[in-house]
């Protein structure tokens, strides 16, 4: 047996076979020429093959498909042997291109041209760079770089995923997922989350694991094992039984001395919506809006982004949406906004800050949310992402009154952010905070890699002295605003929509430390309302104070821990 130990980012064990997302395609060398063996017919002929084989493979998998899903695959099958890129590719050969550069150089250029048109044409183009990768792909005799078609459940092995790759992928075949880069606040973790699959990210050498051979994954400790034995059947039979018992919420987030704390809902869509409502959350905490339109090489139109939102709005009828404009760029480009070339893109421009480079769409998705409310009944609160100062919150709040939306509020993901709440709290009505990338930034420490995965940690006493920051600012900024005797009560709201929320043990820290509401996957909700539950607001003070004072992630993580007997009796 050998073990891999990495960061486990959701809890549950299962055992089951490893299947590999094939490695990402390298870009054939730019003026690479075509081999003296080969002839410009032969290879000519040979890139025609490789294109009907592509169109059979997505025939194939469109004829198993059902719904949205199966007309796109139908499409793009027809695109692998479109005469327009075929020919524009042939002409390359001629010109003495290898074949694998002229289908990537033609695919471009179609791509572009169908950018270029706009609209309906736009959205093709992305079919354009799938089947010039599936060829490329089919020249080499590797692999395309998707999520693999197998019949049978299995664990997803990769060295990282990206949301586009994750959005396609089926809970009811993937099982588990093993990366060996990625952090617990990567996208890669949060997909996880909200899919409730079992997750261990930056597991070192995980990616040698053997393809078909069976595994023991646990999720909670981040243990990832070969060969499976008695032991670990019997712990995942255990965890089948604790599973249950947390399973549901009522409801109602609170502590156990009746002190309310909502627990709201992280979504990526009106599914994500749907499945929260049902799962009794209290509301939205963050709309990731961004995840509406990964696909998009153009800005969505207005009546797009009305119906994407209001699909969410209308499973809230009467209670909170927040939503967040565009987070756009770092691990999450759009295209139209962000700038593919960027040497360190999550120091870029992202988020708000695309409102300096691409100066309108912010005003034009405030519109599309103006409208998207008033069709429903939620009550709408819109945020903006990465806001590093009070002038940009004042920004936003101007932004938002212009599209006539009556509650701006901002994230508070930055450290300048939340050492500056009380200016900031004094332009806007809310703040929440983003720990993961309120992680990164303190830390220094990029979410998305592996090795960092230890600094990347929102235990960091560090990040807990600023989330505490941010509250003290909230209370200093109420007390000078109002000139009333405000005693440790935060008039403006600071919840969290960080992935931290979902961490049952440092949603007793955050409580303690004061924030207003916890907004996490809707699959963590049962979880965290039983913990919460098992404390009063005046031991969860302590436990955040104790927290706070540690020396490091380890210590404060142990300390809370050892001072919950409860979460032993519910398996966590
Ligand atoms: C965060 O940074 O904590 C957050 C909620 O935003 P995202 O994960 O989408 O960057
Ligand atoms: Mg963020």
């Amino acid at each position: 047996m050998q073990n891999f130990v990495g960061v486990g980012v959701f809890r549950g064990r299962v055992i089951g076979p490893v299947r590999h997302m094939p490695p990402a395609l390298a870009e054939p060398p730019a003026g690479e020429q075509l081999e003296s063996s080969t002839t410009p017919e032969a290879a000519a002929a040979n890139l025609k093959d490789a294109g009907a084989a592509v169109k059979a493979q997505l025939q194939d998998r469109a004829s198993r498909a059902t719904g949205a899903g199966k007309d796109v695959l139908e499409a793009t099958a027809l695109m692998a042997t479109d005469p327009m890129l075929i020919k524009a590719a042939i002409k390359l050969i001629n010109a003495g291109s290898s074949a694998e550069r002229a289908i990537w150089e033609a695919g471009e250029s179609v791509a572009q041209l169908l950018h270029d048109l706009g609209g309906m044409m736009a959205e093709r183009s992305h079919d354009v760079h799938d089947v010039k990768l599936r060829i490329i792909a089919v020249l080499r005799g590797v692999h395309v770089p998707e999520i693999p078609d197998f019949p049978e459940p299995f664990i997803l092995v990769a060295e990282d995923l990206a949301p586009a790759d994750t959005a396609t992928l089926d809970p009811e075949k993937v099982i588990a997922l093993v990366t060996a880069g990625g952090g617990p606040q990567s996208h890669t973790a949060i997909i996880a989350r909200a899919l409730g699959l079992p997750a261990v990210v930056a597991a070192a050498g995980a990616y040698e694991l053997v393809e078909d051979s069976l595994i023991f994954v646990d999720g909670s400790t981040g243990v990832v094992s070969t060969e499976p034995g008695e032991n670990e059947r019997s712990a995942v039979a255990l965890w089948q039984e604790k599973a249950a018992l947390l399973s549901v919420f009522d409801g109602n987030g609170q502590l156990g001395c009746g002190t309310l704390l909502p627990l709201l809902a992280n979504v990526g869509g009106a599914k994500d919506a749907q499945e929260a409502a049902e799962a009794k959350a209290q509301g939205v905490g963050l709309l990731r809006t961004e995840f509406c339109f990964l696909g998009n090489s153009t800005e969505p139109s207005h009546d797009d982004q009305v119906a994407a939102y209001k699909g969410v709005f209308d499973a809230f009828p009467g209670q909170k949406v927040v939503i967040r404009t565009l987070d756009a760029g770092a691990d999450k480009p759009l295209p139209f906004l962000t700038d593919s070339t960027e040497p360190n893109p999550a120091l870029g421009v992202r988020g708000y800050r695309t409102e300096t480079t691409t100066p309108g769409v912010l005003l034009r998705q405030l519109g599309a949310i103006a409208d998207a409310a008033a069709q429903s009944e939620a009550v709408v609160w819109v945020m903006a992402p990465m806001i590093s100062t009070p002038a940009e919150a004042a920004d936003f709040a101007a932004q938002c009154a212009e599209a006539g939306l009556q509650i701006p509020g901002v994230m508070v993901e930055v450290p300048s952010a939340a050492l500056t709440s009380r200016h900031i709290l004094d332009r806007v009505e809310f703040a929440s905070l983003g720990t993961n990338d309120l992680t990164q930034y303190t830390m220094a420490a990029d979410r998305q890699l592996g090795p960092l995965a230890a600094l990347n940690d929102p235990w960091q006493p560090a990040v807990l002295a600023l989330i505490q920051a941010t509250v003290e600012g909230a209370i200093s900024q109420a007390k000078h605003s109002a000139s009333l005797a405000v005693e440790d009560s935060l008039p403006k709201p600071v919840g969290v929509c960080g992935e931290s929320a979902a961490d049952p043990v440092l949603a007793v820290v955050l409580a303690g430390l004061g924030v207003s509401s916890l907004s996490m996957t809707a699959r963590a909700l049962p979880a965290v309302a039983a913990v919460l539950r098992t404390v009063t607001l005046a031991q969860a003070r302590q436990l955040a104070h104790k927290a706070v004072a540690a020396s490091s992630a380890t210590e404060a993580r142990d300390l809370v821990r050892d001072a919950l007997p409860a979460l032993k009796e519910l398996g966590l």
